[in-house]
């Protein structure tokens, strides 16, 4: 389905520059590095934390010929060939083109919004529903102003049925997002118990939430959700569910099955008991079974019918994984749902990645392909043809039946079972596999072959809320200042190429390593940005100079042994970086010393100085604010004198983490980001942080085992029981870096979400934990720290600061990375 280019300018009301009417422009985008299909596509220069009118002309460069902007710049000249909608507000038009679309169908839409639960209960409403329906549905956890019409854009004539989530972190979004979705049959999930920032109060975030519903037939809520609200429920008619009062789906008793994986819960509906074995055990999944059950039922399913749906549920997982593969490959798994706007996010994150020098997909069929299947794997081969994939590996009957659309390497099987048997003579090796396999074709199976072994303690990190770290401290940058970004020792413990191809997609402006070696592997694993190493050793300084790294010059004795080097390798205007000591007193030039330093670099041509530093010693510190000052004027002064003397302009830099936040006028030409990327800066407290949390250290309970009080637990019998109870042993100990610091109760880790204290000393590769208040079991999940245990308090209890914890987890705990 497709609008010409006159239709979407009247849809929203804009004026034009048409170079080209002809045009019919289907794919949306907003994000130049995210473009695929570019001759389809109309490009919104949307201004938020980015102008995106920065980026059209390299949209247009890319082949997209299609904009709206609010800006017209010099484009109408830059952009010869290119159609230009001009509107005064884009998102305004982003979202009225969506609400246009929307008004083409008449089949139901399912709008979901609450606090917690919406994505799941969209996937789990999909799952269930899916038998008799073929639906659109937001990717992933779009909900937002732009996810939302983004994701009614995926609304089409192929579809009978929608299921969209939204989301409003203030007042006053809801009613743009209903005008777009205007859902027939609403879902409301819950209510958290607190309001938050955005609203005023409780009730005042009810009120807004519920506006979505205003013109629904049917609402299916909880009313203990709306104790709170005084209003009106909207929705023609209402179905009610939950485990209190006069509702229409009523939950009594519940019962925890043998093996705690599922619970029995028993309910009356239209005055008949009813019963349903939820296959979830914890109380979120529950409730969220129940809402699913509840929506059904108001749908008109028959009871046993919508029972039997929901005992089949499975769990979802939103996110792509990155794991560490066998013979050296990295593997990307995102086998939960196969539709094409998840495939497209799963390439571009298969695109960031470097480290190898080929792409493979291993795709299934897509499930439940009505009609038209020859055009939609002619789209899919086009989206995979844009996304730089080397080889394709096809996985059912129905892409195999549509092999001919594909012109890259690509290889066929009937089923995951032909693929398994002919791994071996498949040679995968040295690449970067996603899995993208609907449910049916068990890519788990494939995802098990590929992937090495985990030890059970794993550090998992979160590339989205790393990416949403460097946003926040690029947002405190002012216009022009620049950013390298700290990957010294291994990230700060959080991994080394994972980290750096999100870095270089995001474009930050160069990495900083310690040492030579560190930067070696990151140009093997295809980083192009300039690297900066800190410590530039002697040994190192051909090494620097074949992997086009940017050494650290902090004494004449460094410059001496490096422009030798490089007259060696005859090579010419080498980029360097001058260490100034403004009073670290650790390394770099003092004030004293500049006239000799001037003196060298003036007569070299060899080097070419391409920044200038220096560190500070205590910017987080208000006691120290004074000292900081004296660093930052010292720096100044130091920097105009080389300046003067050098006759060429530099980069000047001397900000880390908390001066980013805290010293404002420390900016100068660019920043140094260290332990901010990563979640942690002592600026803030740690309760109201506006950073998102990185690490997630994990591990399991390996046994239990119930002792009487008196008797004690590990090395020279120092945890002693209190009382009977029961202990848990957990595989991580202080060779994994959990220090001995944290025996004898000093530290807690997160048990089925309840903080329990560790007993007696922690041994080398395990520790013992008090799990006598709580319910748990043998394999359960345990949290070392997350957001709640946090490695801020985990540093307090060891005395120390958070980056030795960070970088003292040992390498041989395994680093996932989730992308969502
Ligand atoms: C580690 C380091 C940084 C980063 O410091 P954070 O406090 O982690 O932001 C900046 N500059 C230099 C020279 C460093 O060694």
């Amino acid at each position: 389905m497709s609008y010409s280019i006159s239709t979407i300018a009247q849809a929203i009301n804009s004026r034009n520059i048409f170079r080209d009417e002809h045009r019919a422009p289907s794919v949306l985008a907003f994000d130049s590095r995210r473009l695929s299909d570019v001759n389809k596509t109309l490009f919104f220069a949307l201004v938020g934390r980015r102008d995106g009118h920065d980026f059209v002309v390299e949209a247009y460069n890319e082949g997209v010929r299609n904009f709206v902007i609010s800006e017209e710049r010099d484009f109408a000249h830059s952009c010869p060939e290119a159609n230009f909608l001009i509107v005064t507000d884009v998102l305004t038009a982003f979202q009225s083109l969506a609400a246009y679309h929307r008004g083409q169908f008449t089949y139901p839409v399912i709008g979901i919004t609450g606090s917690n639960g919406k994505t799941i209960i969209k996937e789990w409403l999909y799952q269930l529903l899916a038998p008799e329906h073929i639906i659109a549905r937001s990717p992933k956890s779009y909900n937002s102003q732009i996810g939302v019409p983004f994701s009614v854009w995926g609304m089409n004539e192929r579809c009978d049925m929608a299921i969209i989530e939204a989301g409003v972190s203030e007042m006053g979004e809801m009613d743009s997002l209903e005008t777009i979705l205007r859902p027939s049959i609403g879902v409301l999930t819950n209510i958290g118990p607190a309001h938050s920032e955005g609203f005023s109060s409780l009730s005042a975030k009810i009120e807004e939430k519920l506006k979505l519903f205003k013109h629904s037939d049917i609402l299916v809520y909880n009313p203990e959700y709306l104790k709170e609200y005084k209003g009106d429920v909207p929705g023609k008619q209402q179905f009610t569910w939950g485990w209190h009062g006069d509702v229409d789906l009523k939950i009594g008793a519940s019962e925890m099955s043998a093996d705690k994986k599922s619970q029995l819960l028993r309910g009356v509906y239209q005055q008949k008991e009813v019963q349903c074995m939820v296959p979830f055990s914890d109380g979120a999944s529950v409730e969220n079974a129940v809402c699913c059950w509840a929506t059904l039922l108001a749908m008109g399913y028959h009871s046993e019918l919508a029972v039997s749906r929901i005992e089949r549920l499975h769990s979802v997982s939103m996110r792509l994984e990155l794991k560490t593969g066998i013979n050296n490959c990295s593997i990307i798994d995102d086998s939960y749902s196969l539709d094409l706007s998840s495939l497209a996010i799963a390439l571009d994150f298969l695109k960031l990645q470097n480290q190898h020098p080929g792409r493979t997909i291993i795709l299934s069929d897509f499930p439940e392909v009505v009609g038209d299947s020859a055009s939609l794997y002619e789209q899919v081969a086009k989206l995979i043809e844009s996304k730089d994939v080397y080889r394709l590996i096809g996985i059912g009957p129905e892409i195999t039946a549509h092999s001919s659309y594909f012109g890259i390497d690509s290889t066929f099987f009937p089923d995951t079972q032909h693929f398994l048997a002919a791994l071996d003579r498949l040679e995968l090796e040295d690449e970067t596999i996603l899995l993208k396999g609907a449910r049916r074709f068990e890519f788990e199976k494939i995802s098990k072959a590929l992937t090495q072994k985990v030890h059970e303690t794993v550090l998992e990190i979160n590339l989205n809320a790393l990416e949403h770290n460097l946003n926040y401290y690029k947002s405190l940058l002012s216009p022009g200042v620049k950013m390298i970004t700290m990957v010294k020792a291994f990230s700060y413990g959080s991994g080394s190429f994972e980290i750096a191809n999100l870095l270089q997609f995001n474009k930050v402006d160069c990495l900083a390593v310690a040492y030579a070696d560190e930067g070696v592997s990151l140009r093997e694993a295809g980083i192009t940005l300039p690297i900066l190493v800190l410590n530039p050793d002697v040994a190192a300084l051909d090494t620097i100079i074949d992997n086009d790294l940017e050494p650290e010059i902090f004494s004449l004795r460094v410059l001496r042994d490096f422009t030798a080097a490089l007259r060696r390798k005859g090579r010419q205007q080498y980029p360097i970086h001058i260490k100034l000591d403004t009073g670290m007193h650790r390394s770099g030039f003092m004030r004293e010393e500049l006239s000799g330093l001037l003196q060298e670099l003036k007569s070299s041509e060899i080097v070419k100085v391409s920044s200038v530093f220096s560190h500070l010693t205590s910017s987080e510190d208000p006691l120290d604010d004074d000292a900081t000052s004296s660093q930052i004027s010292l720096f100044k002064n130091m920097t105009r004198l080389i300046e003067e003397h050098l006759g060429y302009r530099f980069l000047r830099h001397i900000a880390n983490t908390s001066a980013i936040s805290r010293w404002p006028e420390a900016q100068f030409d660019m920043v140094r980001l260290g332990i901010g990327l990563y979640g942690i800066d002592s600026a803030y407290g740690q309760r109201n942080t506006p950073l998102d949390t990185v690490a997630v250290l994990k591990s399991t309970i390996s046994q239990i085992k119930h002792l009487r009080k008196g008797e004690t637990v590990g090395y020279n019998r120092r945890g002693v029981m209190q009382r009977d109870g029961k202990i848990a042993t957990v595989k991580i100990g202080y060779a994994d870096g959990y220090s001995r610091k944290f025996g004898l109760g000093q530290a807690s880790m997160l048990v089925n979400g309840f903080a329990v204290p560790t007993i007696g000393n922690i041994c080398m590769d395990m520790c013992m934990i008090d799990i006598t208040d709580i319910e748990a079991k043998e394999g359960d999940e345990v949290i070392v720290f997350n957001d709640k245990i946090t490695v801020n308090d985990l540093a307090r209890i060891r005395e120390t600061i958070p980056y030795e914890i960070l970088t003292g987890i040992s390498q041989r705990v395994k680093r996932v990375y989730f992308y969502e």
